[in-house]
């Protein structure tokens, strides 16, 4: 079967052929993967900037966002059967016995450094036609998902959030209501979290870089966002644009915007890092003029990573909610589907907001 890996030492991208994985064990499940969706970090990793293949192997299968479908399940699996559509997880535990994270099945929180991700490190990803793994790894998702169920990775980041959100947010004795939420980037991830934070009731801001008659920009408002532009509002005006919020969520992987836009988180606001800055020139930033205001203004800052199998669970759900709330927003947000031959091609030219390889329908 055919599978698109990397060579990072020889710095290739090419399709490979590849034997069918085979069940090891009765818990196993194959699957056939339908779709693949492709972020920056399948572009750093095809770049030869990041990722690893597995001990002894001098290639990387990749993809990390997918859907799929199962075909065979293994004597003990209790939890799928043929037909099903599932989520693939990416993470996988470390083996290291002191990791009490990984020893207690939440790998996102892994303290070893060691675990493995499939289609990023030391392991193989999902851009291929047949996938076998355990069935503690794969989230069913219903079959009225079917066309956007590929989203449902890149979701697991606002999903995972908003669970250590809503840990902080009940450190409030009040109910917080008339909250203001303002989300930096109009990628995926982006998109997704102000999907996220409208769907819950929150005023939701999204700062970009495209302009406000852009795609993006008229995408964001179809859901009910409002979108401001920094063509048109610069990062120092932002605060008096939008007002303070309470919450910020930072998409957009610069520490120069993430920190630039702190100034318009509200006392006793929450401001969430999800993006990945890449090393370039040191830059100036207030530092005491931020640790002032955390401190006197009892914010909260805090980082978040990959996904659990709880937060897959939840992102199925909340996918669930916004095509009950805006499914044609939801649908917007893929705009390119192309085959496996193309997938190359595909990495080498960012365009649209997801681009997804189709394997199988
Ligand atoms: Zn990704
Ligand atoms: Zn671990």
């Amino acid at each position: 079967m055919r599978a698109l890996a990397v060579f990072p030492e020889r710095r290739e991208l090419r399709l490979i052929e590849v034997p069918a994985p085979a069940r090891r064990s009765e818990h196993e499940v194959t699957v056939r993967i339908r779709e693949v969706g492709v972020c920056g970090t399948d572009r750093e990793i095809s770049g030869f900037h990041y990722g690893k293949p597995a001990p002894g192997s001098e290639r990387l299968v990749l993809g990390h966002e997918a859907l799929g479908q199962v075909v065979e399940v293994g004597s003990s699996v209790r939890t799928l059967a043929p037909g099903d559509l599932v989520a693939l997880t990416v993470r996988r535990p470390c083996e290291v016995a002191t990791c009490v994270a990984c020893r207690a099945g939440r790998q996102d929180f892994c303290v070893s450094g060691e675990f493995t991700e499939r289609g990023i490190q030391g392991a193989d990803g999902f851009m291929t036609e047949l996938v076998v793994d355990h069935e503690r790894y794969l989230v069913r998702v219903p079959s009225a998902l079917a066309e956007v169920g590929v989203l449902v990775e890149p979701l697991t980041v606002s999903a995972k959030a908003a669970v250590d959100l809503d840990g902080i947010l009940r450190r409030y004795p009040w109910e917080p209501l008339g909250l203001r939420a303002l989300v930096l980037g109009a990628g995926p991830i982006g998109l997704l979290s102000a999907m996220m934070l409208v769907a819950r009731g929150v005023k939701t801001f999204v700062y970009s870089r495209e302009a406000a008659s852009g795609d993006r920009a008229e995408l964001a408002r179809s859901f009910g966002a409002e979108y401001v532009s920094a063509g048109d509002t610069p990062l120092s005006e932002l605060p008096a644009r939008v007002g303070s919020a309470e919450i910020i969520f930072e998409a957009v992987g610069t520490a120069r915007v993430a920190f630039g836009a702190v100034r318009a988180l509200a006392p006793n606001g929450v401001f969430i890092l999800s993006g990945m800055p890449s090393a370039h020139a040191p830059i100036e930033i207030d530092l005491d003029y931020i640790m002032r205001d955390i401190v006197l203004k009892n914010q909260v800052l805090f980082g978040t990573v990959n996904a659990s199998r709880g937060a897959f669970e939840a992102a199925v759900r909340q996918l669930e909610q916004f095509m009950g709330l805006f499914p044609n927003a939801v649908r917007r947000l893929i705009t390119h589907r192309a085959k496996l031959d193309d997938a190359p091609e595909l990495l080498r030219r960012p365009s649209g907001i997801k681009q997804v390889v189709q394997l199988a329908t």
